[in-house]
């Protein structure tokens, strides 16, 4: 087990290494970067950075140094997939279903009491009556938004979820709110109203290109109001023409987009949903995570929908990768709003941490460039928690979250994969650990 509380880790060097800074797009050859304290204390050409004498130096030739990825759309209930964050190299996640469980976390992971990623979290889904989720607030009365949100924020709560059910008077009550509360909204575009109407209320984020199929309709379609039902088969209906425009309504509201492409590409029934539960890193998800998993699982959402259904999903997939250098190109346009890498783990087959390296994927098959990919999961991700000046970025002053790789990951995004070892909040852990670690988490479910 790894433990990263006892004594304070000593500094570490990272010598003679070339550094992927994420903030544009360059290598900084044959670099030492020093980390002291969880911060990047220093870093420039080898030889002009000081290396203390007890610090821990580890030979940088022919690596590459990254900062540590963000699985910006997460749902981690079960404490194990933790550690399959880090061991993936993916430092920060940001929580869409948040609990007083969360809170603890990211308290314990904070003091380095448990190894796991740097958490963002939602409160409570706020959604209307009756919520889609249990353990979502039902917010009914727009009078009542002020007060849901003063108690989230008071919880401690980092963002605001708003979800599908919400009508339109709450959902406006709950923006206005949030707003003068000054906690964002991050989430989806209720039923009852279109994308502009978020853009419009200032939403922060948005999940699953939400309102985009509908935003885009192609004229004749038989699908006026899209809902989580149609969605699949709305975005075989969208007309391409109609894509810069919501893009560009996107960047102008300053609204940025996590697709989360890979949760449909594993909606799966039958024969498809075993197999996918057949792939080796499904070992190292926990038993009771699994279960949760299983074709027969009361709690599979994916069971009660039609293999239509499921098709549609998957199919929609390269329809939504059409999205992605709409986004890009109106990011460049306008310095605003962009992408997020996120995965929505924790639905049935997107495991925690591995998921992310195929989300890297499918941007990049979307037709982004390494770098672009990956900035939607470091500096840019950063950005859209306001936190640029913190992490997501290679600088003196950032929280020393960083990935050493055998290969340079803006050639492929597949050398970002399986790090050499993962520096978490300056603890540094090389891979032999960390594949100890996962394969003693596996021989123990194994054995259960
Ligand atoms: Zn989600």
């Amino acid at each position: 087990m790894l433990f990263l509380q006892s004594p304070p880790p000593p500094p570490l060097a990272i010598e003679h290494v070339t550094l992927v800074p994420m903030e544009r797009e360059t290598l900084l050859v044959d670099h030492t970067l020093l980390v002291r304290d969880g911060e990047i204390a220093a870093l420039g050409p080898a030889g002009t950075v000081a290396v203390p004498e007890d610090a821990r130096r580890i030979d940088g030739r022919g690596r590459f140094l990254m900062p540590g990825l963000a699985d910006m759309h997460v749902h981690v209930w079960d404490e194990n997939d933790l550690f399959l964050f880090v061991a993936c190299g993916v430092t920060t996640v940001r929580n869409l279903f948040g609990d007083p469980l969360h809170l603890g976390w990211r308290a314990r992971i904070a003091r380095g009491e448990l190894v796991g990623p740097r958490l963002y979290t939602a409160g409570p889904i706020i959604d209307g009556k009756p919520a889609v989720w249990p353990g979502s607030v039902e917010l009914t009365d727009p009078d009542e938004a002020a007060a849901v949100v003063a108690a989230q924020k008071e919880a401690g709560y980092d963002f605001l979820k708003p979800y599908a059910r919400l009508s339109r008077a709450c959902y406006e009550a709950l923006a206005i709110a949030g707003a003068e509360q000054d906690i964002a909204l991050m989430g989806h575009v209720p039923e009852a109203l279109a994308l502009g109407d978020v853009l419009e209320a200032g939403q922060r984020t948005v999940e699953h290109l939400g309102g985009w199929a509908e935003a885009a309709q192609r004229s004749g379609s038989p699908f006026v109001h899209v809902d989580f039902l149609n969605e699949a088969r709305a975005w075989h209906q969208v007309d391409e023409a109609r894509l810069p425009a919501v893009a560009a309504a996107c960047a102008a509201a300053d609204t940025w987009n996590c697709p989360t492409l890979v949760v449909l590409s594993k909606w799966a029934k039958g024969a498809a949903a075993e197999a996918l539960l057949a792939r080796p890193e499904m070992r190292f998800v926990s038993p009771e995570a699994k279960a949760a998993w299983l074709p027969t699982a009361p709690l599979n959402y994916l069971t009660s929908l039609p293999q239509a259904t499921v098709d549609a999903a998957n199919a929609s997939v390269p329809r939504m990768q059409r999205v992605l250098p709409h986004l890009r190109e109106a990011w460049r346009a306008r310095g605003a709003g962009g992408l997020l890498l996120g995965t929505d783990m924790g639905n049935p087959y997107v495991v925690a941490g591995f998921s992310l390296h195929e989300e890297l994927e499918l941007f990049v098959a979307a037709g982004l460039t390494p770098y672009e990919a990956l900035r939607a999961g470091t500096a840019d991700a950063a950005r859209c928690m306001e936190a640029g000046d913190e992490w997501g970025t290679l600088a003196v002053g950032m929280r020393a979250d960083l990935l050493l790789l055998a290969g340079n990951p803006l050639e492929s995004v597949a050398h970002a994969r399986q790090p050499l070892g993962v520096v978490l909040h300056g603890r540094w852990l090389p891979r032999e650990e960390l594949t100890a670690e996962l394969e003693r988490r596996a021989a123990s479910f194994e054995a259960r």
